[in-house]
């Protein structure tokens, strides 16, 4: 939806990590990866000791932002942040990444995890060890790239069939793996199937056709605060362009969107 913030982050702006994030979400008051555990949301900083021990987070040409996981001494693991980063999409947390400034905090902008892999880079002492590099694309990047990418099948059973499997992909652990586009499609693509022409939330008719015929619903994630990326069809509602601005503009749009996910258990049995 191209909003300018994301849980009342907006692009661009400085925080102080204790008045503005802690204050408000709680989390751990050290380290890089911050997950409050009243909350779905994932903060990660750039910035914050790589470059001291002499790497650094990079953007790719490709547009993917590479982020070094958390881990001062030894090979980093697959625990704690490091594995809130790969299952946040399956969790219905919000990737939000904040660049370490001398002001505090910028924050940057709201990513989906996409794939990690393994490199060797220093630790605080200055060996060599294995390092997890997360591969993160924006939101914003995902959900216009999809916008142009057509359904791959028409038959629902065959797409619930992706849609399911694309949320509970692991990736990272087989390079066949999916792309997050295309997880982000299969999602997408059957929610709208699942719809059958017809607005989840209000049940009136899909406006208008797409240009390729298909009836022109927006997937809504429930959970999350902003739209896009892969996440359980289960959470994932298509609905007409009214009902979702009602949800996400509204003055009733968080009691309309606890409507909608109590819809879903009929939708989703
Ligand atoms: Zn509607
Ligand atoms: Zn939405």
């Amino acid at each position: 939806m191209g909003e300018e913030m994301s849980w009342g982050f907006e692009r661009g702006r400085v925080y102080n990590r204790r008045a503005d994030i802690h204050a408000r979400f709680g989390g751990q008051q050290q380290g890089g990866i911050i997950t409050p555990s009243k909350h779905q949301l994932v903060i990660i900083i750039t910035g914050e000791e790589g470059l001291a021990h002499g790497y650094a987070d990079r953007l790719r040409p490709d547009g993917v932002f590479e982020y070094f996981g958390e881990g001062q001494v030894g090979p980093m693991t697959m625990q704690r942040g490091n594995a809130a980063i790969v299952t946040h999409s399956a969790n219905g947390a919000s990737l939000l990444l904040f660049r370490k400034n001398p002001n505090g905090l910028r924050f940057e902008d709201e990513y989906i995890y996409e794939a990690h892999h393994i490199e060797q880079a220093p630790d605080r002492l200055g060996n060599l060890r294995d390092a997890i590099v997360f591969e993160l694309r924006r939101v914003a990047a995902v959900v216009e790239k999809i916008d142009e990418m057509a359904p791959t099948s028409s038959d629902l059973g065959e797409l619930r069939k992706r849609a399911f499997a694309a949320a509970n992909a692991t990736p990272g652990k087989s390079k066949s793996t999916a792309s997050v586009f295309e997880r982000s499609r299969d999602v997408r693509d059957y929610v709208v199937a699942r719809a059958k022409g017809h607005c989840e939330g209000c049940s009136e008719p899909a406006p208008f056709l797409r240009v390729n015929g298909v009836p022109y619903l927006e997937p809504h994630h429930i959970r999350r605060l902003t739209d896009g990326g892969p996440d359980d069809p289960r959470f994932v509602i298509a609905l007409c362009p009214n009902c979702h601005r009602r949800v996400h503009s509204g003055a009733d749009g968080s009691t309309y969107n606890g409507k909608l996910l109590a819809s879903m258990k009929a939708i989703e049995a």
